[in-house]
């Protein structure tokens, strides 16, 4: 029985191109996302024998393991939703005004998000999140697949910085792969987000 499991895509491999290479799409998909699935449904699968055993002597292990992988799947399945071959440019109504509210303009948003999302130290996310304690919406930078954001925080456009997102493509210019990053962005599918977020709704996340 497992808890986790890798989605479809909404798109055909190939659909991305010329921004996102088919063949990074189908490694990053049904390599990288299926690893941290594989791995999600492995430590909750420790875990249980652990409880069994009542030998808890590798549970820290076992619990950096979960953080880890399950924050691997969360962030890749909000992240191929984040996309479209079918981009229609820019955000619109109530996430439009939010952004112009929140970062001054949507301009200084994407300067600050392609900011946020470049700087990254090592491997990690750059992140649009509605943070529900302050009601507005902040970047953040998301350090491997789980560290440096507050709990709580409800992300609704990713931006996945590892090298096994671009280098194919890219190589070490990661300026191009976020200029590409910006033309295949799924502005409906933020707004859709972030309607959710800002109402409650406890299923945000599986919003596809
Ligand atoms: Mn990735």
């Amino acid at each position: 029985m497992s808890s986790y499991t890798l989605p479809d895509l909404p798109y055909d491999y190939a659909a991305l191109e010329p921004h996102i290479s088919a063949r990074i799409m189908e490694l990053h998909h049904s390599k990288h996302h299926k690893a941290y699935v594989d791995g999600a449904n492995n430590a909750l699968a420790q875990m249980a024998e652990a409880r069994e055993a009542g030998n808890f002597a590798n549970i820290n292990r076992l619990e950096k393991d979960l953080a880890f992988h399950l924050g691997g799947h969360v962030n890749h399945s909000i992240f191929w939703t984040n996309l479209t071959p079918n981009a229609n440019g820019a955000p619109e109504g109530e996430l439009e005004s939010a952004l112009q509210e929140f970062f001054g303009s949507v301009e200084s948003f994407q300067a600050h998000f392609t900011g946020a999302s470049m700087g990254i130290q090592g491997s990690g996310w750059g992140v649009l999140s509605w943070d529900p304690v302050g009601a507005r919406l902040i970047i953040q930078q998301l350090f491997d697949q789980q560290g440096n954001t507050a709990q709580g925080t409800i992300p609704l456009l990713q931006l996945d910085m590892w090298e096994h997102a671009f280098y194919l493509d890219y190589q070490n210019v990661k300026a191009d792969y976020v200029a590409a990053f910006w033309k295949i962005v799924n502005w409906e599918n933020v707004q859709q987000r972030f309607a959710a977020a800002r109402s409650g709704a406890s299923a945000t996340l599986l919003i596809s």
